[in-house]
């Protein structure tokens, strides 16, 4: 850390499609914040970490000069940061955070003038990721132009500012309103925990890592569910088949009851159909409840 500071410095998208969740995520890790006035700060009121509120390209820079030790930030946007600063250190990516999800892909125009890959030789692609590009069309051996726009990415074509884009996609809706199509993802991204290269101190590297297992835990939960129930020991192999479970389930013996048993199991999909089918089995009492963090 900061050899003045002894708070933690996580830095998180201002206002985008990643701050919303960026939020909620920090908040589910058990971060309690206060605004300050200007809103650029987020103080950490129950733990020495505090939220640094910046446009997202940003990010990848302050953690590389050290004024951020986290940052929440696209692949897209970390990786296109890492290959334009050549062998310069780089953050690194700690986890991925199952938001933000989005393709860097390759659309052309539905004309049908360029159907494979290889038809883009000696093309001109638009692109807000220049470096990811490159790199991509170096790898397929594709040598093709790489035309350099911040913003309106989409239009380029009907301009005759080149003949493809490289561009975010997540629904494809903005493509087909421009007479686009895709032809091939470049990269899968979404949103990530990212870290600083600079070296951290003992102290440091012990609060990140407490935060990031909050992260994962508080990621983990999502989604999960804990499955309760009580069933006849000898229809436990059948359950335990149907559950759509990560882990064995645990299995616990009941009071009076030595032919019953219960059984708990965290599971990330459990319909109605599960349900009806594992009362089917023999089982009874069931129930399912969501699960807010989790600690491996
Ligand atoms: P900033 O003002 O912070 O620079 P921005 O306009 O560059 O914001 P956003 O559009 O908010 O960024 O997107 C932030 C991130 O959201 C992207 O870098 C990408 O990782 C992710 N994302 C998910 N889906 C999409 C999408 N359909 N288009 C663009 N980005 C997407
Ligand atoms: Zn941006």
């Amino acid at each position: 850390m900061n050899e003045n500071r002894d708070r933690l410095r996580i830095a998180v998208q201002k206002s985008g499609r990643l701050s919303d969740q960026s939020l909620d995520l920090l908040r589910r890790a058990g971060l309690v914040f206060r605004s300050s006035r200007d809103r650029l700060f987020l103080y950490g009121e129950n733990m020495p970490v505090d939220v640094l509120l910046v446009r997202d390209d940003d990010i990848p820079g302050l953690l590389v000069e050290g004024s951020c030790e986290l940052g929440i930030v696209g692949r897209n946007v970390l990786d296109e940061q890492r290959l334009a600063g050549a062998d310069a250190p780089a953050p690194a990516e700690l986890q991925a955070l199952g938001f933000g999800s989005c393709r860097l892909a390759i659309a052309v125009p539905d004309n049908g003038l360029i159907k494979n890959v290889t038809d883009l030789a000696g093309l001109r692609i638009a692109t807000s990721y220049p470096a990811l590009l490159a790199e991509w069309l170096r790898k397929q051996s594709i040598d093709a132009e790489v035309v350099l726009l911040n913003g309106s990415v989409e239009i380029a074509p009907r301009l005759g500012k080149a003949h493809a884009i490289c561009d975010l996609v997540s629904s494809g809706a903005t493509l087909a309103a421009n007479q686009l199509h895709e032809l091939v993802t470049v990269m899968r991204s979404e949103a990530v925990l990212a870290s600083s290269p600079r070296a951290q101190n003992a102290a440091t590297a012990a609060q990140i890592e407490r935060l990031c297992a909050r992260i994962g835990g508080a990621q983990s939960g999502d989604g999960m569910r804990l499955l309760m129930l009580q069933a006849p020991r000898n229809a436990l192999p059948a359950i335990t088949r149907l559950l759509p479970s990560r882990e064995t389930p645990s299995v616990l013996s009941l009071d009076g009851r030595p032919d019953d048993i219960a059984v708990q199991a965290l599971c990330s999909e459990l319909d109605w159909q599960h349900l009806e089918e594992l009362k089917r089995l023999g089982a009874s009492s069931l129930m399912v409840l969501n699960v807010e963090r989790m600690l491996a």
